[in-house]
C-alpha cells in the first residue's frame, strides 16, 4: 500500500511523521474524505474547496490544492481498487509541545482505504451532548474527533451505525461522520449550517437536487418526522430504520427512496459535480 507522503509515495510499512507533529500531540490538523470510483475521484473540488476554507479557519498555511490533486491521482493509481475513501490529512506538522505552533511547514498526507457500499438503511440514536454551534472549530473539519469517536461507540453499544447530536440550544444538528434530514409532510428538510452542523457535500449536492429545506428543527422532531436519512460521503443517501426506541417501519420510505435514486442517478453522471 502506498500513500503520499512530503511530496511523493512512500510505502505505508516505512512512511514517517514526527512523534511531535500538532496533528498528533493536539489535534490541530484538517481533513478530508473523498470517495474514489474505479480510481476516480467523487467530487474533488468541492472537497478540496473545503480543505481551503478548514485551513484558513485553523489559520494553516493555505494547502497546495495542485499538489493535493496530484497526490489523490498518484496513490489511486498505486493502489487499484472499485470503491474506495481517499483520506486527506493536513497539519499543523512538527511542533513544540504544547499548544503554540513550531517554524515547521505542514504535513500533508494522502492515503486510500477500501469502502463497500453501505445498506439502504441503518439505526442511530441520539446522545446527551452537544454540538457547539459558535465553537472556533464550528464548520471545520477538523482532526480533534474524539467527541465523534465517543458518540459512535455509544451508538454501536446499542446496536446503531450513528449517534446524532443536538446543538446547544436543543436543535437537531449532525451526526459523528454525516448530516441528517428528515422528512415532514412530505417535504424533506435538514437543519441549516447556522445550527453547527458540518457543510457536508452529500448534503448540499442532496439539497440541490431534491429541493430540500433548510429548516432549524427541534431535536424531538426525531419523534414525529414520517422519515428520517443520513447523508455522507461514504454513505451517501441512507434512510434511518430506528431512531433510540422508535422503529421507521419500512424504511427507506417514499420521499427518502427517491432522495436516493435522485442521488445515485445524479452522482453516477458526474464524479465531479
Ligand atoms: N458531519 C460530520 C461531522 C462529518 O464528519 C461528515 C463527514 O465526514 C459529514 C457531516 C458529512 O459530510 P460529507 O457529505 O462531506 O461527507
Amino acid at each position: 500500500m502506498k500513500i503520499w507522503l512530503d511530496g511523493g509515495l512512500q510505502d505505508i510499512e516505512t512512511a514517517r511523521v514526527s512523534v511531535f507533529d500538532h496533528g498528533l500531540t493536539v489535534g490541530d490538523g484538517i481533513f478530508e474524505t473523498v470517495k474514489a470510483v474505479d480510481g476516480r475521484p467523487f467530487a474533488l473540488t468541492r472537497h478540496l474547496d473545503r480543505l481551503a476554507r478548514s485551513a484558513r479557519g485553523l489559520g494553516l498555511p493555505e494547502p497546495d490544492l495542485d499538489e493535493v490533486r496530484r497526490a489523490c491521482a498518484a496513490v489511486m493509481d498505486a493502489n487499484p481498487m472499485p470503491l474506495g475513501r481517499l483520506r486527506i490529512t493536513y497539519t499543523g506538522g512538527h511542533g513544540p509541545l504544547g499548544s503554540d505552533r513550531g517554524e515547521h511547514g505542514p504535513t500533508l498526507v494522502v492515503a486510500l482505504g477500501e469502502s463497500a457500499r453501505r445498506p439502504d438503511s441503518t439505526a442511530a440514536v441520539t446522545v446527551p451532548w452537544t454540538r457547539n454551534e459558535r465553537g472556533a472549530l464550528t464548520g471545520l473539519k477538523t482532526t480533534s474527533y474524539a467527541e465523534n469517536v465517543v458518540a459512535l461507540a455509544r451508538a454501536r453499544e446499542q446496536g446503531a451505525t450513528e449517534a446524532l447530536f443536538a446543538n446547544t440550544v436543543g436543535q437537531l444538528c449532525e451526526g459523528t461522520g454525516s448530516n441528517v434530514f428528515v422528512v415532514l409532510d412530505g417535504e424533506i428538510h435538514t437543519p441549516p449550517v447556522a445550527s453547527g452542523c458540518l457543510a457536508g457535500i452529500t448534503r448540499a449536492l442532496t439539497v440541490e437536487w431534491t429541493g430540500a429545506k433548510e429548516t432549524d428543527l427541534p431535536l424531538d422532531v426525531l419523534e414525529s418526522a414520517e422519515e428520517v436519512f443520513l447523508t455522507s460521503t461514504l454513505r451517501d443517501v441512507q434512510a434511518v430504520h430506528r431512531v433510540d426506541a422508535r422503529e421507521l417501519p419500512g424504511a427507506p420510505g417514499p420521499v427518502t427512496a427517491k432522495a436516493m435514486r435522485i442521488f445515485d442517478e445524479r452522482a453516477g453522471d458526474d464524479l465531479d459535480p
